[in-house]
């Protein structure tokens, strides 16, 4: 078995995990869902737009480090999410007015259990960053379906600031 290129890069001082001068952490699924259920305890649907936007933080500070053309940061990005463990990403469609991503054995729908609606918020957060990098400003994504939703797979679709607004 290789070892992912990812993972070989990551520097280790005690305290101290990074990847590409960037800190990162372990972190068990099950704490960030207990976090989002707290949360959800108390904000209700709003929780969903908490969680999102810490991914938009992560993902923005991932996006700003990626050089080359929008393809080539789609591609490193989805590879570096399923070397870290979020999932597996597989990039379904990408045009120039088009985003879909899909993520296979997503750590927080695996973590959340059964749910209503989609709960992969975080990693929502981190492709709206994608999305707003290599489609413009303003534009959203909407987690179509989830596996925590009886789907097979995660499935994240961009919006153009106009659809969203129209709503
Ligand atoms: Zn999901």
């Amino acid at each position: 078995m290789s070892v992912d290129p990812v993972l070989a890069r990551l520097a280790h001082q005690p305290g101290r995990l990074s990847y590409l001068g960037s800190r990162y952490l372990l972190i068990r699924p099950e704490t960030i869902v207990a976090m989002q259920r707290a949360v959800e305890a108390v904000l209700g649907d709003r929780a969903a737009e908490c969680f999102a936007a810490g991914g938009r933080a992560g993902g923005g500070k991932a996006m700003a480090d990626l050089p080359g053309e929008p393809a080539a940061r789609i591609a490193t990005l989805l590879a570096t999410g399923s070397s870290i463990g979020w999932g597996r990403f597989a990039l379904e469609s990408f045009t120039a007015d088009r985003l879909v991503v899909v993520v296979h054995e997503s750590p927080f729908a695996e973590a959340y259990g059964t749910a209503e609606t989609p709960v992969c918020h975080l990693t929502r957060g981190v492709l709206e960053s994608l999305a707003r990098s290599v489609l413009g400003d303003g534009w959203t994504v909407r987690e179509t379906e989830c596996a925590a939703v009886d789907a097979p797979a995660c499935r994240f679709e961009a919006e153009p600031p106009r659809e969203r607004a129209a709503r």
